[in-house]
């Protein structure tokens, strides 16, 4: 286990994060903030936190059909308990990898009649892009690896840790996932 991004880089990016958002969102009295679970809930909570313009918050829980046949197809698990008619979004995701996943939701959103769309994101594996995906707020650009902590998981593990890290399966430290 390799820590990639510390605790206070976190704290410290998500502080500027806030900021930015605060006052992009400053004249909105609708705005609503849509998690997608489970893997960006840690970031979800601690950006809001920060946040002092009225909001509420939702949450999306999507899979993935089979990505090696279909990687474009992606399952909603759990829909959204508010209605985004005339409300400005902000979508927060822990991770963008591929895109697949964001830009269904990103279109299902639109087409739900959101006033204005925009994507939150703590982490962005620019080099693994396969269809394009705009991040309007962005943490850290990362490089392609596997990372836990911070909500990510490896099998359901490792959500709790404070800091991001990449999971070397070689290294004989590596603490068992059971
Ligand atoms: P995409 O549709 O962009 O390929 O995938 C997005 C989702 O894949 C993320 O929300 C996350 O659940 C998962 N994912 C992508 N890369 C990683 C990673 O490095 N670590 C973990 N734990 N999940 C990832």
């Amino acid at each position: 286990m390799r820590i990639l991004i510390p605790q206070e880089d976190l704290e410290r990016r998500i502080a500027e994060l806030a900021a930015e958002i605060d006052r992009d969102y400053a004249a909105s009295d609708r705005l609503v903030c849509i998690g997608v679970l489970k893997g960006s809930v840690f970031f979800m909570v601690d950006l809001l936190k920060r946040l002092k313009v009225p909001l509420a918050i939702d949450f999306f829980q999507t899979s993935s059909y089979g990505s090696s046949t279909s990687p474009g197809e992606v399952r909603i698990r759990k829909d959204l308990d508010l209605s985004i008619r005339g409300k400005d979004v902000l979508l927060i995701e822990d991770i963008v990898d591929t895109g697949y996943t964001l830009r269904t939701i990103l279109d299902l959103l639109r087409f739900r009649g959101a006033r204005s769309v925009r994507l939150c994101a703590l982490l962005d594996k620019a080099a693994a892009r396969e269809v394009e995906v705009k991040i309007d707020y962005r943490g850290f650009e990362i490089e392609k690896l596997f990372v836990v902590g911070y909500g990510l998981d490896f099998d359901e593990h490792y959500r709790n840790l404070p800091y991001i890290a990449v999971l070397d399966e070689d290294a004989p430290d590596v603490p068992s996932p059971s």
